[in-house]
C-alpha cells in the first residue's frame, strides 16, 4: 500500500486534485470521493482547530456524506454517542429476525440507541463486535454451524444458509 500522507484536513486541502483522486482510487468512484473528502476537510478544519462545533445535520449537508459516514465520523473521530449502522449490522439484524431486510437506517439506529445505555465506548465496541462477527461467522455465506447466536437466529435452520440476504 502506498502512503500518501494525506492524514490531516490541511494536507487534503493542499493536495492537487489528481493526487487526491489517486489516493482514493482503490475504493472506487474516485472523482466523487475526492471531492467529498475536500468538502469534508473544509468543513472539519475549523472544528479540529476548536473554532466551531460539528453536528450531524452539518455533515449530512456535505455532498457524498450519508448517515453511515456522518455517524462514523461523529462516533469514532469526535466521540459523540451516535450508533453506526452499516451493511453488516442490517444483515445480522435481519437474519436474527429482529428487523426486516428493508428496514430504514434511522429506524435501526433508533432501535440501538433506545435500547442501549447512551455511551460512546459501548457504541464503538458494540459496532466493532457486530462487524467482527459478520466478517468471521455471519458472512454472505454464513457459517451457522459454528455461530454462537444460532439458537436465537431465524435464518439458522431455514435451509437458506449460503443465500445472502
Ligand atoms: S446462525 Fe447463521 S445467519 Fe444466524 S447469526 Fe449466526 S451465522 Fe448469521
Amino acid at each position: 500500500m502506498v502512503s500518501r500522507g494525506l492524514t490531516t484536513t490541511e494536507r487534503v486541502l493542499n493536495a492537487a486534485q489528481d493526487e487526491l483522486e489517486k489516493a482514493v482510487a482503490p475504493s472506487g468512484f474516485f472523482r466523487r470521493k475526492a471531492s467529498t473528502l475536500r468538502s469534508l476537510s473544509t468543513l472539519l478544519q475549523p472544528v479540529f482547530a476548536g473554532q466551531k462545533r460539528v453536528s450531524r445535520s452539518l455533515l449530512l449537508e456535505v455532498s457524498g456524506v450519508g448517515p453511515e459516514t456522518a455517524d462514523s465520523i461523529l462516533l469514532y473521530a469526535f466521540g459523540d454517542p451516535e450508533f453506526v449502522i452499516d451493511a453488516y449490522t442490517s444483515r445480522l439484524l435481519s437474519r436474527l429476525g429482529i428487523t426486516g431486510p428493508d428496514a430504514r437506517y434511522d429506524d435501526l439506529k433508533s432501535r440501538f440507541e433506545n435500547e442501549l445505555v447512551c455511551d460512546t465506548n459501548l457504541y464503538r465496541e458494540y459496532h466493532a463486535l457486530i462487524v467482527q462477527h459478520c466478517k468471521r461467522t455471519c458472512l454472505a455465506k454464513p457459517k451457522c454451524d459454528s455461530c454462537n447466536l444460532a439458537r436465537r437466529c431465524c435464518f439458522f435452520g431455514t435451509g437458506m444458509a449460503g443465500s445472502p440476504r
